[in-house]
């Protein structure tokens, strides 16, 4: 018998820290075959006209790719690049390399699904298998204290019911060496002109702190976010009566360079007999984060709302009121204040996320969705449950744990002030 080699379809888990699928495949295969596919559907414009992936994210995507292939290439082994539609280039790289089965972590949005779905297929037709594994949550699936379709929908039951009868497992180690076949054309990290950006797109956007993308990246970032809670330097922010704390790992999160769990144990461990009040907060805020993926899982696009049509017939003037919502200029300074950040530099602290969202759809009655749909592009951290779930509650789908969970403590400027877009 030949040598047996796995594929590892790398996607949002680009780490090679506690990611089972990697060592399951160096485990359970003689050769492992790294790969990553950008999949130009992602750097498409969507129905309302924006795009999919906007260009601050598209930049911390190539900078994580282009880590990943670093250290697995510390490691001995060698990522494959491409750039096309994976259910395309999957078999192909199947075949060519005689691979035996493919594995990948399973997502819960219908676009992600979609993809898999197709890769599937494609790869069923040449007898080969996709296996799914799951990964991308703090709470392993089948660790939960109830089945997905008995998820409770409120986060404070949710949140309880896991505190008190759940546990999150213990991370996996790092491989130490991965065995790959010889291979003959790894591939280019494409550039931001090869994803069709135009260099004059980037405009006056600029990545927040100076945040790139990648594994090393994220740990050093968590090593400093723990340093100063425990020195107790982590510098409160503050937003109308609130204080809060803002750990700035989402966009690796989002694409998966650092594993919650990760986050988890660094910050348990390291404080075993107190948790300081942001790193209580760090840890409740993985378990929103978990809440949102699960609720997708349990009802998938019902999740997302259809539109209120009345909600259009009232409001004639939605176009108008959106286009400068997004632009910045409502004539409300706040609301302007934080969309010319999110413009600029792809990320806003989470209250100001609320309050934005919040003026769009109760202030200028404009669907909600299309609101989601901008942040989508502009987000560096855009992750679709926790975007599309944080926007369908806004928008009241549930207003009972809607109304608990929104910080609604917009400065009175909001309401009061009554501006051209407001009254036009
Ligand atoms: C309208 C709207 C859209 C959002 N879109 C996204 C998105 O596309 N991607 C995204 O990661 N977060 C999204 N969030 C959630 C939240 O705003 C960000 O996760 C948070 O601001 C990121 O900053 P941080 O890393 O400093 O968070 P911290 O407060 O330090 O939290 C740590 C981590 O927990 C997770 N988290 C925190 N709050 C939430 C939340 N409410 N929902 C889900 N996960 C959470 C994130 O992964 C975050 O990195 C959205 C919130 C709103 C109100």
């Amino acid at each position: 018998m030949g040598e047996k080699t796995i594929l590892v379809w790398f996607r949002n888990d680009l780490r090679i820290h506690d990611n089972e699928i990697l060592l399951e495949a160096i485990k359970k295969a003689d050769k492992v075959l790294p790969v990553y596919c950008f999949d130009p559907y992602y750097f498409t414009k969507n129905e309302y006209n924006n795009y999919k992936t906007g260009i601050l994210r598209a930049q911390f995507l190539i900078e994580s790719v282009s880590e990943l292939r670093k250290n697995l290439r510390n490691k001995g082994a060698e990522l494959i690049i491409r750039i096309g539609d994976p259910a395309l280039i999957l078999p192909k790289i199947a075949e060519d390399y005689q691979v035996s089965e493919v594995y990948h972590h399973r997502e819960v949005a219908h676009e992600e699904t979609n993809i898999s779905e197709k890769v599937e297929a494609a790869l069923w037709k040449l007898k080969l298998n996709l296996k799914h594994f799951i990964g991308h949550t703090l709470y392993h699936k089948e660790d939960l204290p109830f089945p997905i379709k008995d998820i409770p929908d409120s986060f404070v039951l949710f949140k309880k019911k896991i505190e008190r009868e759940s546990i999150v497992r213990q991370c996996l180690p790092t491989p130490e060496i991965i065995k790959i076949p010889t291979i003959t054309n790894a591939g280019e990290i494409p550039n931001l002109s090869s994803l069709g950006f135009m260099s004059d797109m980037l405009g006056n956007s600029s990545n927040p702190q100076g945040l790139n993308g990648g594994e090393d990246a994220a740990l050093l970032q968590l090593k400093t976010n723990i340093k100063d809670s425990i020195q107790n330097n982590w510098k409160p922010l503050r937003n109308g009566l609130n204080t809060y704390y803002s750990s700035k790992l989402s966009a690796w999160i989002a694409l998966g360079c650092i594993s919650l769990r990760h986050v988890y144990w660094e910050v348990i461990n390291n404080n075993p007999e107190h948790l300081s009040p942001p790193q209580q907060q760090l840890i409740v805020d993985l378990l929103w984060r978990d809440y949102f993926r699960f609720m997708f899982k349990k009802h998938g696009q019902k999740f997302i709302p259809p539109l209120n049509s009345s909600f259009i017939e009232e409001n004639s003037n939605e176009t108008f009121a959106f286009e400068h919502w997004k632009m910045g200029k409502t004539g409300v300074d706040y609301i302007d204040a934080i969309m010319n950040e999110l413009n600029e530099t792809g990320f806003i602290i989470n209250s100001n996320r609320q309050i934005t969202a919040s003026f769009l759809i109760n202030t200028l009655k404009v669907d909600w969705r299309k609101g989601a749909a901008y942040f989508e592009e502009k987000l560096i951290d855009y992750s679709p449950a926790s975007n599309w779930g944080n926007w369908a509650f806004i928008a009241g789908y549930n207003n009972a744990i809607a109304s608990k969970y929104l910080i609604a403590t917009a400065p009175s400027k909001v309401t009061e002030n009554k501006t051209s877009v407001i009254n036009n």
